[in-house]
């Protein structure tokens, strides 16, 4: 519970007290995380073999804090799940189970031994959530051996890490304190969606539909969790507030730089109006013919990655000839791990074909990947600069240069409002790595072509939000002129 408090307080309203009907069917992908981060926490168990484990009656926690207890006073090595259980305020009862309970030198209650607790976690970052969880393993242990451990320590993707429980009691603190006001209201605490946390919530579906039916100003991209306070002591909780007051207040209020309250002035006009708006900078379109090029023949480029292998498996390119107006597209792929290398010349030789050619692509992942990939196999005399200087993000120019009335500017909701539909409804980013995962698995076919027909998409996609950006800036470039 603590773990998602950390991430979003609604949530802990809503674990305890919603209906669980209203949860979204977990995604393929949220699946594949739960049984990767299960793989992660058995490698790292078995370094620790053997171990000792607590037996008692499933959720018969008063139990499984008995027989616990028994195995520290027993002196384990190492304990897999112990329960721990103490007396929190006003009846309440804390409970933690951490992975690994692990015996240390020292004096306790106990005797001249005491425990350290582990907790292992499938993420790179010592993100705040896991020390979090850390620190109350501690401090339940702390009440019940009669010493505090020195740290807690974290096992993470890569890394161990100790937790300073110094800093972190007084969080965690702060964090139960919180925890016992939002479970006992009557009410959750209000929706705010935020893409970053609610992506992998079951309770999105829910959640949004809350946040639909009151116009939630969060679903206004640019309405971060630290500004929406700000925006509501200046009485701004509808879209039409926000899109008619005066930036400098705004920019005031916000202790912001000026553009940055201008850009949500200008999202929130969008919105209400329900069209693009043109950023203008002292009356001028933001963007010049040259950043947007149109030639002959442009390509248009998206990568597909496993980051849980660390693998690079599909360059999909593009080729857009507007002498003909024909379309072709070419899937440079790794249908094995090993051809990652192989996919990666295959890709530089197809775009040294169109040496001239402007090579689009959405947010700066392909062009990083390139460079990165260019260090690591080599370039085979391909000039890399010369090449990343034909790179044209089509997604920053169109944030810097027009609001939309979307509530993402991710290339799915641009797209589809600019009137493109992708053949499979529910394809996305994360679908295609499970997609890659099960290619891998089965050798069937049909995963693989699905993954193709999903980059192909997202080429054409992009495609498709350059064409749109280049006629709706004719009209302005054309008064610039
Ligand atoms: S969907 Fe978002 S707002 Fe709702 S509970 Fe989950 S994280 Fe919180």
């Amino acid at each position: 519970m603590l773990f998602q408090y950390r991430r979003c307080r609604r949530r802990t309203y809503l674990d305890n007290y919603a209906d669980p009907e209203l949860k979204d069917p977990p995604s393929d992908y949220f699946v594949k995380l739960r049984q990767d981060s299960a793989e992660h926490r058995q490698d790292i168990l078995s370094q620790f073999a053997p171990l000792s484990r607590p037996t008692y009656e499933h959720h018969n926690w008063e139990a499984g804090a008995d027989a616990t207890y028994r195995l520290m006073r027993e002196g384990a090595d190492t304990i897999h799940r112990g329960v721990l259980v103490t007396e929190g305020p006003d009846g309440t009862c804390y409970r933690s189970e951490p992975d690994l309970l692990v015996k240390q030198a020292g004096n306790s209650w106990l005797g001249s031994w005491y425990y350290k607790p582990y907790t292992v976690k499938f993420g790179k970052k010592q993100k705040p959530e896991y020390q979090l969880v850390a620190t109350f393993s501690a401090y339940l242990l702390a009440e019940i051996q009669g010493v505090w451990p020195d740290t807690a320590e974290l096992f993470l993707k890569n890394k161990q890490y100790s937790v300073n429980l110094e800093r972190y009691v007084p969080k965690l603190q702060e964090a139960l304190d919180d925890c016992h006001e939002i479970m006992a209201s009557d009410e959750p605490p209000e929706v705010f969606i935020s893409r970053n946390r609610c992506s992998l919530c079951p309770w999105l579906g829910h959640c949004y539909a809350k946040a639909k039916s009151v116009n939630h100003l969060s679903l206004l991209p640019g309405v971060t969790l630290p500004r929406y306070p700000t925006l509501v002591d200046l009485g701004l909780t509808t879209v039409e507030a926000l899109a008619d007051i005066d930036s400098a207040i705004l920019t005031d209020a916000l202790g912001t730089e000026h553009h940055i309250s201008e850009k949500l002035i200008y999202q929130a006009q969008a919105t209400a109006r329900g069209t693009a708006v043109p950023r203008m900078h002292s009356g001028y379109f933001p963007i010049e013919p040259h950043q947007v090029p149109t030639t002959d023949i442009e390509l248009y480029f998206d990568i597909e990655a496993a980051p849980d292998k660390d693998l690079i498996y599909l360059h999909g390119v593009l080729v857009v000839n507007n002498n003909n107006q024909e379309k072709t597209f070419h899937a440079l792929i790794a249908e094995a791990p090993e051809e990652e290398e192989k996919a990666w010349f295959e890709f530089l030789a197809l775009v040294e074909r169109y040496p001239d050619a402007p090579v689009y692509h959405f947010c700066p992942y392909e062009a990083q990947t390139v460079a990165r990939l260019g260090q690591l196999y080599g370039t085979d005399g391909v000039d890399i600069n010369k090449l990343l200087n034909r790179f044209v993000d089509i997604h920053k120019r169109i944030v810097d240069s027009v609001a939309l009335p979307v509530e993402s500017y991710a290339l799915k909701h641009l797209a589809r409002w600019m009137g493109f539909e992708w053949r499979d409804e529910d394809a996305n980013g994360a679908q295609s790595i499970c997609w890659y995962a099960d290619w891998l698995e089965t050798g069937d076919r049909t995963h693989l072509n699905t993954i193709l027909r999903y980059n192909e998409d997202d080429c054409q996609a992009t495609y498709r939000v350059k064409d749109w950006l280049v006629k709706f800036a004719q009209p302005f470039w054309q008064s610039n002129a």
